[in-house]
């Protein structure tokens, strides 16, 4: 009998990154630069592209973990849970029966493998038939969900959340997302829109703007673009002691001047870091915001336990430690206790998820 592999992709708005997944071993990670303005004819032909690079150094290599020109760093090998045993070494790579799994920006519906919605960073990928398109171009079979859903299944299968029968991703950066996966089932709800963890309400975030096009939701507080906004609404707010015109906004003055202050939300970490007064409140607001909407969130799912993820679970215990408080303290006891921790997996876990799409048990997401 050929033996399955899959070639696991990310789809985001800046990159798009696949590696092949054969006996729980991710390898040849390549990783390209998304055609995002240019049309979704252009981003499925790229990965396409993709996959017949990943399949092809695969085959080449008969599944070693060599990497070579063109991928992304040294390719790397993450076993996860029910592999058999050894790294993929017993044929060449023609003799794997591929198919592709494929965690996606935009909402997708698991089902059809249809973009149901998706915003500007990919233009034109609303309304694309991604499974169909993909399997018309390569001919191989096509499985395909949102990628931080994908990124929920990752961390459930191989990572943090390997152990627990249900568990919540969030995934904290740019945007709030999450995923709930219990007994290894993604909940995807109506629309496949299910997890949109920043678009709970907020009182922190009341009167601000959201990327949604709403206002007030935790999203507007507690992202990382919305607490660069927060330390820039601080920072102007400052008034200098001793000033005749008003009571001090703030004891400490911001430490950075308007030509040196922090442009993006990896400067102001920075800043945090450093002491940074007004990075540090900015940090802490968007940190409380997001602790108390998961309390509550979590008071309703009950999972066995919380992870986080994306790039501001990178941040010290400038985020951690008001985001344990406030999660903590909005839990009913029933819920007290439940664990939150921080990923496992980084930007592997929406590549493992993908491809964990054809782990063919009973209850995985199809
Ligand atoms: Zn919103």
């Amino acid at each position: 009998m050929t033996p399955p592999a899959t070639v696991a992709v990310d789809v985001g708005g800046t990159k798009i990154r696949a590696g092949s997944v054969i006996d729980g071993r991710l390898a040849h990670v390549r990783s390209v630069p998304t055609p995002a303005t240019t049309g979704a004819r252009a981003v499925l032909d790229t990965i396409a592209e993709v996959v017949a690079a990943v399949i092809a150094e695969t085959s080449g290599s008969g599944g070693d973990e060599s990497g070579s020109g063109g991928a992304e760093s040294a390719s790397r090998g993450i076993e996860y849970g029910g592999g058999i045993a050894g790294p993929g070494g017993a044929g060449s790579g023609c003799d794997f029966a591929w198919r592709i799994g494929v965690g996606s920006a935009g909402v997708i519906d698991p089902a059809t493998g249809v973009v149901v919605s998706a915003t500007d960073s990919l233009a034109g990928w609303a309304g694309t038939e991604l499974t169909a398109e993909l399997t018309a171009r390569t001919g191989l079979p096509v499985r395909a969900v949102n990628d931080v859903h994908a990124h929920a299944l990752g961390e459930a299968v191989a990572g943090a959340s390997r152990d627990a029968r249900s568990s919540l991703l969030v995934a904290a950066g740019t945007g709030i997302g999450g995923g709930f996966i219990t007994d290894g089932r993604l909940l995807t709800g109506r629309n496949s829109a299910a997890g949109h963890i920043g678009h709970v309400p907020s009182a922190a975030a009341a009167g601000l703007a959201c990327p949604c096009g709403g206002t007030g939701h935790v999203e507007a507080i507690a992202s990382g673009p919305a607490i660069l906004d927060t330390y820039r609404r601080l920072a102007s707010e400052f008034v200098e002691p001793g000033s005749p015109t008003s009571t001090p906004a703030h004891a400490t003055p911001p430490s950075s001047n308007p030509a040196t202050a922090p442009w993006n939300t990896r400067e102001l970490a920075a800043a945090a870091s450093a002491g940074d007064a007004l990075a540090l409140r900015a940090f802490d607001a968007g940190a409380r915001a997001l602790g108390s909407a998961l309390g509550g969130i979590v008071n309703v799912l009950s999972p066995d336990l919380v992870v986080i993820g994306g790039g501001l679970a990178e941040m010290d215990t400038s985020w951690w430690s008001p985001l344990r408080a406030t999660f903590a303290a909005e839990l009913i006891p029933a819920a007290s206790g439940t664990p939150l921790v921080k990923a496992e997996l980084g930007q592997d876990a929406a590549l493992i998820g993908a491809a964990g799409l054809w782990n063919d048990e009973p209850g995985e997401t199809h």
